[in-house]
């Protein structure tokens, strides 16, 4: 069976790989000249950069682990306890901020445990920023939450829904909360996703390359056309192929194949953000990210990616990392060190040394996504020859380790 993969992110170098390994032939196009999709890496001045985000992979689902340590065998990978830190009033707190409490100053620590002792009282509300205030009080949901969500999403917040942060927020139990405030070493703290695994030497990108490197890819090949053919689907008016799996965002689709109306209406209405990051060299720091929830500040997190390994780069006494801005591309990047509106001054950047636009970036959940997605699902679901995949082929907010599993599930339940 010949089956065309449209896209090289984790998703696709997953599914091709799986494929491959029952016997078909496959043929992957992607439209960039290197594998990955988000999940990539370079070296600028020598300088470890993830470009579109530091990725680093946990899961809670071994099979994944387990495939991902056949490709990428588990020495070339870093342990690392995660270190993630919030910039509130000129302080580093630990993250998360909610069992971070007793860091605070006495009265905004009173403020937030009294509200949250009272949350969760009335009904619980349908949109984002109504349900911060229900879930964790209002103390903390205006010292953090809210302020780092309009940050992150750019969006409002009340024009998005609740269900897709099931599992993905952490929920603290109230006593557990509680017993946050009177724990102060916050290594004793429970925290979702403490640790994780991050290549060794070269980035996320090694885990690209090792997933891309038994595959047919097509690179520089964008998927321009794709045609139902009486047997089966021509791409780009070349090769025909029984099966194709597409992990190229939805929006691109109406452009590249006949559609009906209906589901190009669906997909009109799909929203999503935008992400700029920034390469900077800074003071040596052992966090692993930054989170800066104060509109004082243009960027909302920092990734140190000199943390995730010992090969990251920097000069000895020093560290680098990625500031991350959403919105629209910025035209400048390197000005940006010469302004007081982006990251405190305390983070050092001085200089940005490189910088990458994401146009894809997160899928915003917002009142419509439900039923325009799964109007677009249902329609595809009629077609066993062509089927949806991946953060942005799904149109779902979903981690590398989700996409491998989602890429694993398809592949096993294929007819082939
Ligand atoms: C800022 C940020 C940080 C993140 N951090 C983490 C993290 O730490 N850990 C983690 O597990 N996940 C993280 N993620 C999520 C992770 O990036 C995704 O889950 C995963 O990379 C999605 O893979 P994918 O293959 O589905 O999509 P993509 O990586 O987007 O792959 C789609 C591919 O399709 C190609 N393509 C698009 N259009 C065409 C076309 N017309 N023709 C041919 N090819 C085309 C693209 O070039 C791309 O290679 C992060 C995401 C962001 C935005």
């Amino acid at each position: 069976m010949k089956i065309a993969v449209l896209g090289a992110g984790v998703s696709g170098l997953t599914a091709a790989n799986r494929l491959q390994q029952k016997g078909c032939e496959v043929v992957v196009y992607e439209k960039n000249e290197t594998p990955g999709g988000l999940a990539r890496s370079r070296f600028t001045d020598g300088l470890l950069y993830d470009p579109h985000g530091g990725h680093i992979l946990n899961s809670k689902h071994p099979e994944v682990m387990e495939f991902v340590f056949s490709i990428l065998p588990k020495e070339n990978w870093q342990y690392t306890v995660r270190n993630a830190k919030i910039y509130f009033n000129g302080r580093y707190i630990s993250y998360p901020f909610e069992l971070s409490l007793c860091e605070l100053d006495t009265e905004d620590a009173v403020d937030c445990v009294y509200d949250f002792i009272l949350a969760k009282e009335r009904e619980e509300p349908d949109n984002f920023r109504d349900w911060l205030v229900w879930n964790f009080g209002e103390g903390i949901a205006k010292r953090y939450m809210i302020p780092y969500n309009e940050k992150i999403w750019a969006y409002p917040l009340e024009d998005m829904e609740t269900q897709w942060m099931q599992g993905k927020m952490p929920l603290p139990e109230k006593k557990e909360m509680i017993r946050s405030m009177l724990l102060k070493d916050p290594s004793e703290r429970k925290m979702p996703h403490s640790t994780f695994y991050y290549p060794l030497r070269g980035g996320i990108q090694t885990m690209s390359n090792a997933l891309a490197a038994p595959l047919t890819i097509r690179y520089g090949t964008p998927v321009q056309r794709i045609e139902r053919k009486e047997k089966g689907w021509a791409v780009n008016g070349e090769e025909k192929f029984d099966k194709v799996i597409s992990t190229i965002p939805l929006p691109v689709l109406p452009g590249v194949m006949e559609l009906p109306p209906s589901v190009c209406d669906s997909i009109s209405k799909l929203r999503y953000n935008s992400l700029n990051t920034v390469l900077f060299e800074c003071p040596k720091t052992d966090i692993t990210w930054l989170y800066i929830p104060s509109h004082a500040y243009r960027s909302h997190r920092v990734g140190y990616q000199s943390t995730l390994t010992p090969y990251g780069g920097p000069r000895e006494g020093r560290s680098c990392g990625a500031l991350e801005i959403i919105g629209e591309r910025i035209e400048d990047p390197a000005a940006l060190s010469q302004r007081s509106d982006i990251l405190p001054e305390a983070l050092g950047f001085t200089k940005a040394l490189d910088s990458e636009f994401t146009e894809y970036a997160y899928v915003i959940h917002d009142k419509k996504y439900r039923k325009s997605v799964t109007e677009i699902t249902a329609y595809f679901a009629q077609d066993d020859s062509f089927s949806l995949l991946g953060r942005w082929g799904t149109w779902n907010y979903k981690n590398m380790d989700l996409c491998m599993l989602d890429a694993m599930k398809l592949t096993e339940e294929m007819k082939l």
